[in-house]
């Protein structure tokens, strides 16, 4: 018997679980019956697909050309949903932007809302992606579950502990009044993560790199993780879901700003 590292359940589990979706390029961090079918059939519909569709995980899907485990280049459209428990909306979201990424390499922008479109042209293409609360539990949520997973492919005793109980929660069953803060950070530029580079006046190809990640405990206790995708750094600290200024600090050289709402502020 196995205990689920999500909801608890006892059971013997029989699920190969990609701790990072196939769709972001992982092929090779699988977890081995340590999470039910139902948590896994729920991450998936729930939690990565809404990620990888409409955040900022989708726009560097297309804009890396990272395929689908189909092996399709993606495309993707950023609509949030209309409706739910938590707001979506802002007066400069998303509405009729996608991307697509094309078999020579480049991602064409795909704008369908008028109003977008006199915007990005006055703004000199310059696009925001705004994240709402909505934006930020998704993506605060499937971030949790991937760094919990890390954690249990490491020590799966440590993952089940009770240090994490809070976060398992959040990853699982959401909460209504407060979202998890997100760190996020920019690393680099975007025009130097594809295309041809020099080598001492030699063009070479370069290797699009797909993700990175790293765990590590605090000196003051509680484990962060954090991940990184084109120039968007994300960390979470997965043992408190409140604020700490000192971990905006964490990264040598890479500024980190906190993302949160408090208790009840949408
Ligand atoms: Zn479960």
């Amino acid at each position: 018997m196995s205990v689920c590292l999500f909801c608890k359940t006892e059971g013997i589990f029989r699920t190969r679980e990609h701790i990072i979706p196939e769709s972001l390029g992982n092929d090779i961090d699988i977890l081995e019956n340590v999470i039910c079918e139902k948590c896994q059939n729920y991450f998936g519909t729930e939690i990565e697909r809404p990620a990888l569709e409409k955040t900022n995980l989708a726009f560097w899907r297309s804009y890396l050309g990272i395929r689908t485990k189909r092996n399709h280049l993606p495309f993707v459209n950023l609509d949030p949903p209309k409706r739910g428990a938590i707001p979506s909306f802002h007066p400069f979201t998303e509405f009729g932007v996608g991307f697509t990424a094309h078999e020579d390499g480049s991602t064409s922008m795909d704008v369908s809302n008028r109003w977008q479109k006199e915007n990005l042209l006055r703004d000199k293409l310059r696009y925001i992606l705004v994240f709402t609360p909505w934006h930020l539990s998704i993506l605060g949520r499937f971030l949790g579950k991937v760094g919990l997973e890390f954690v249990a492919l490491n020590d799966i005793n440590f993952a089940l502990s009770p240090e994490f109980d809070q976060i398992r929660n959040f990853v699982r069953f959401g909460l209504t009044k407060s979202l998890w803060p997100i760190y996020c950070g920019r690393e680099g530029r975007t025009t130097d993560l594809k295309g041809p580079i020099m080598w001492d006046g030699v063009e070479g190809r370069q290797e699009i790199e797909c993700y990175r990640y790293s765990l590590a405990k605090r000196e003051k206790g509680g484990m962060v993780f954090a991940f990184s995708i084109g120039t968007d750094i994300m960390l979470l600290c997965l043992s408190s879901d409140l604020p700490d200024p000192d971990i905006e600090k964490c990264i040598t050289g890479v500024k980190l700003s906190c993302l949160y709402y408090h208790d009840g502020t949408w």
